[in-house]
């Protein structure tokens, strides 16, 4: 599983931008595409791309007894915030290195002592000033360490990212379940309602059973295997399965970091959107959290049964529109409730899977560039043409290559998706992202 890491402290300290700035990575053209949105609370940190985890922002949570107990959206997303809090492998309670401790800054100190969860002081907005004296400043909540960053300059947040890591649980290997190589890792997700938990109890309701739970899976990891046309699949915990399970029942109800660990278990991600409604920052969220994953992905467009002739064409134009960022997904039509479209489901589960995790030789890589090459050169930028030399495969799941040549930043953005674009025809990639790293040869 993820561990999880909770950002605390009073409005204004920079929690946000601590935020964006660990959980945009540095892959800003994977992240800006447009059609794509970020969840502004939930993400996950891949600056160590072998130690993920998911970074929750409490936003405004203000100590115990302010706001917390008011009801209404206000009052919901504190308590969810408190509860991230609660939950959290390891707190970074975050001050301002400018102002110095206030009123606020003591109360949150007090209700944090109470939980019993790993605290680091993080002291922000230490660039331009007396690092050492802003510290000081914090010395009486006693803490044994903290930290000086500037998180809108990108300063310390390396030391920062190192000691997050160490206080983490490490590995990610006890509590998973155990990993079947001939099982496809398949993982239902998507906003509350679109009927996910009606799809996974049709599939493992019409399979007769063949479905088990999978031993040393523990309260939060859910999975299930499921055996259908003589394919083996592993469910991951998926909203649908948990409230099957009936492991978590009242407090069943989506859950962003629930989400987040699914995808980060399953190597195809199914999308489950509602036919009805269309596609909304819910659903791209959810797709932003998919594509920062590199997973494979399916769309699942349900309800499809409850549309008029009319409504449908509607929802394919709406959804040709909207999904342009994710053209290389297929979207499959179904409906849960009565079953239909799920043979093609698979099949497009398969075709991912199967994109998704292709070997690659390294001269069919170099082949393919230098096809893309002759067939269009990159344009030239001020008199320079960048070279491709040759390729080599760089990895699967996503699949990705490693173009060699030079100046290749100044390669424009139109040019990398004509690659990926190539590579995908010419390797027909369906149902995965692709990536490109570029590295200067001299
Ligand atoms: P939040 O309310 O805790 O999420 O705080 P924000 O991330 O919205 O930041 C509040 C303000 O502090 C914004 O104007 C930021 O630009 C500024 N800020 C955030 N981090 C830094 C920093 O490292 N240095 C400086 N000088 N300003 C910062
Ligand atoms: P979840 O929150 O994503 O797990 O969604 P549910 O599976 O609980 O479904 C939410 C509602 O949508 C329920 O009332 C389902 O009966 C309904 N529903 C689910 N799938 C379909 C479908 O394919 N067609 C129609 N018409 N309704 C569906």
């Amino acid at each position: 599983m993820l561990p999880i890491v909770a950002l605390v402290g009073r409005p204004n300290v920079g929690k946000s931008t601590l935020f964006n700035a660990l959980t945009r990575g540095r892959d800003a053209l994977v992240h800006d595409q447009p059609g794509v949105t970020r969840d502004r609370h939930y993400g996950v940190c891949r600056l160590q791309p072998e130690r993920p985890f998911v970074l929750v922002d409490t936003g405004g949570i203000a100590g115990e007894h302010t706001h917390l107990e008011t009801g209404g959206l206000a009052g919901a997303t504190a308590r969810q915030a408190r509860a991230a809090a609660e939950e959290a492998d390891l707190v970074l309670f975050v001050v301002d290195g400018r102002e110095g401790p206030s009123a606020v800054d003591d109360e949150l100190m007090r209700w944090l002592r109470k939980r019993d969860r790993p605290v680091l002081l993080v002291v922000n907005k230490t660039d331009g000033i007396d690092s050492r004296a802003a510290m000081a400043e914090f010395a009486r909540f006693g803490f044994d360490e903290a930290l000086p960053v500037s998180s809108a300059h990108r300063q310390g947040l390396d030391v920062l990212l190192d000691d997050v890591l160490e206080r983490l649980p490490g590995g990610r290997a006890t509590d998973e379940p155990e990993e079947d190589p001939d099982r496809i890792r398949v993982a239902f997700i998507g906003r509350p309602n679109v009927g996910k938990s009606t799809l996974v109890n049709r599939l493992l309701g019409e399979e007769r059973m063949i479905a088990s739970e999978v031993p040393g899976t523990t309260r939060d990891a859910i999975a299930v295997d499921l055996d259908r046309d003589g394919r083996r699949y592993r469910l991951i915990d998926t909203a649908g399965i948990r409230r099957r399970a009936r492991v978590e029942e009242a407090v069943e109800k989506f859950s962003v970091i629930k989400t987040l660990q699914a995808i980060e278990q399953c190597q195809v991600a199914v999308v489950l959107l509602d036919a009805s409604e269309g596609v909304t920052d819910q659903d791209a969220s959810v797709l932003g959290a998919v594509l920062d994953a590199g997973r494979a992905l399916v769309l699942a467009v349900n309800k499809w049964d409850g549309l008029s002739g009319y409504q449908r064409e509607q929802t394919e134009a709406l959804l040709s529109r909207k999904m342009v960022f994710v053209q290389w997904a297929e979207a499959v039509r179904i409906s849960a409730l009565h079953g239909s479209g799920l043979r093609e489901l698979f099949r497009a589960i398969h075709r991912a899977h199967g994109s998704a995790t292709r070997e690659f030789g390294t001269s069919e890589v170099t082949r393919a560039l230098e096809a893309a090459y002759t067939a269009s050169p990159p344009p030239a930028v001020r008199g320079h043409v960048p070279k491709l030399r040759f390729a080599h495969p760089g990895g699967s799941n996503p699949p990705t290559f490693v173009v060699f040549g030079s100046r290749l930043r100044t390669l424009s953005e139109s040019y990398r998706r004509y690659l990926e674009n190539f590579f995908r025809k010419r390797f027909k990639l369906v149902g995965t992202p692709v990536r490109f790293v570029f590295k200067e040869t001299e």
